[in-house]
């Protein structure tokens, strides 16, 4: 598996990660435990009734009897804590201190004099984003380089729809000459907050930095003399740079037709074309038009659904057995939609390898690993966010994704297999998906589609795949 063109930090690196590779598969899955959904078989029924009154176009009804028997969500909790601040007035009396030094010292340009209290304030009072921002330009200011990633790192997860912050961040990359990952940064916020008016910005400014990444790219390849080079080394290698040359699409292609060659898909019209009727209108929702998505359904009864780069999503037929509609469905295929249309895989991919020569090979298995390795709370999220605003525009039931962590997280209780002991999931993922539900005013009393999903159980019984 380790190839010996590997330096001694490439050994190490792909070592850990091999070991992090079997225990990390972008597997959704919840162990900790609270009441049980229920989803017997009179729920069902009544859910069954409530969409044919949808399709027949009664829609008021419909969503009366949706009502009836969906469990109304808890009242939605203020979370004070998280309040962002931005007015120093409400500062308590020390913070508003160390603000007021941190200013005179910050237009005096005197380094301490500066650091020093913003320092404290972020640590005592970290929602008070002023702080953060000051911080990361003082920071830039003092020459202070290899502290501005981690600092805005930090700062960006808490205040994710802060543009000055992500401004900062795309900012600080290219700096860096991380163009690719400025030019990411910038991308997620224009997809995660497309209503935002800067959004439009963000989205010129992705297109501007992969434009000055490729350049870059290309001109070190001409440079190292590998720019013919044909991608891929055979079925076990690939070279990373021409790879990366080819962006998502290039690379998800790649991926995904290795991945194919280990697996058993599921070729059957029926079940294709239902994958489809539902995961392309998503993926049209989600603002990345460059890419071709395909869906596979894999013959393997672990729940488990994950997505290379450029739009492959493959979805185990384990999943689909354990999932009652549509809407359940949609929600779990409009968050792997999410993880491609935000690059997330691909991104993993370029982290790992911005220390790796360009002209190296890499076992193509890493590679694969590397794309679906679990991702960070904050990507989880911001997949929530664009797949279930997906799923609400297209007018299925809002906690589609929602009813799916719950009944995973349910089931978790009495198993668990073995691949989830070491899953790192967020233990709050379906109160998350609940306050995203009602903060947005999104509909929970629509669409389920009962019917057409057990129709589908039935068809990968019947073909003996379940
Ligand atoms: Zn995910």
């Amino acid at each position: 598996m380790i190839h010996s063109i590997f330096s001694k930090e490439s050994f190490l690196r792909w070592v850990i990660l091999g070991f992090a590779v079997f225990l990390t598969l972008e597997i959704i899955y919840f162990r900790y435990s609270q009441a049980q959904t229920s989803f017997t078989p009179t729920y069902l029924q009544t859910l069954t009734e409530a969409d044919q009154l949808y399709l027949d176009g009664n829609v008021e009804a419909a969503e009366q009897l949706y009502r009836q028997v969906k469990q109304p969500f808890p009242e939605e909790s203020n979370s004070v804590d998280d309040e962002i601040i931005t007015d120093p007035e409400q500062l308590s009396g020390a913070n508003g201190v160390y603000w007021r030094e941190a200013q005179r010292g910050w237009e005096r340009k005197l380094e301490g004099a500066t650091l020093v209290p913003l320092r404290l304030l972020v640590e005592k009072q970290p929602n008070f984003l002023p702080a953060h921002t000051l911080l990361i330009k003082a920071l830039r200011e003092f020459g202070q380089e290899e502290e501005v990633l981690p600092t805005i790192e930090t700062a960006v997860s808490q205040f994710p729809e802060s543009p000055d912050l992500t401004r900062l961040q795309a900012e600080a990359l290219a700096d860096d000459n991380q163009y690719l990952e400025a030019s990411i940064a910038a991308r997620q916020f224009a997809i995660v907050y497309p209503n935002h008016p800067d959004a439009p910005e963000f989205a010129e400014l992705a297109d501007d930095y992969f434009g000055r990444f490729r350049r870059d790219l290309e001109t070190e390849l001409i440079a190292a003399g590998i720019i013919n080079v044909v991608v891929g080394g055979g079925d076990q290698a690939i070279q990373l740079a021409p790879l990366l040359l080819q962006g998502e699409s290039g690379m998800g292609m790649r991926l995904a037709s290795a991945e194919l060659a280990n697996r058993r898909v599921v070729n059957d019209p029926d079940i294709q074309e239902y994958v489809n009727s539902i995961g392309q209108p998503l993926a049209e929702l989600m603002g990345r038009n460059d890419f071709e998505y395909e869906f596979f359904v894999i013959e393997d009864s672990s729940l488990n659904a994950f997505a290379y780069p450029g739009g492959k999503i493959f979805i185990n037929t384990g999943s689909l057995m354990a999932i009652d509609s549509e809407a359940e469905f949609a929600g779990l295929l409009g968050h792997e939609i999410a993880h491609s249309v935000l690059s997330h895989g691909f991104q993993k991919v370029v982290q790992a390898n911005l220390l790796a020569s360009l002209g190296q090979t890499i076992p193509l298995g890493n590679l694969l690993n590397l794309a679906v390795l679990e991702n960070s709370r904050r990507k989880e999220q911001q997949s929530d966010i664009v797949g279930t605003r997906a799923i609400a525009t297209a007018g299925y039931a809002a906690d589609g994704l929602h009813t799916f962590m719950t009944k995973l997280r349910d089931r978790g209780r009495s198993s668990t297999p073995e691949y989830l002991s070491s899953h790192p999931v967020p233990e709050d993922r379906v109160r998350y998906l609940q306050e995203l539900i009602q903060q947005n005013g999104y509909n929970r009393y629509s669409f389920e589609g009962i019917e057409r999903h057990a129709l589908v159980k039935q068809r990968l019984q019947d073909l003996g795949v379940s």
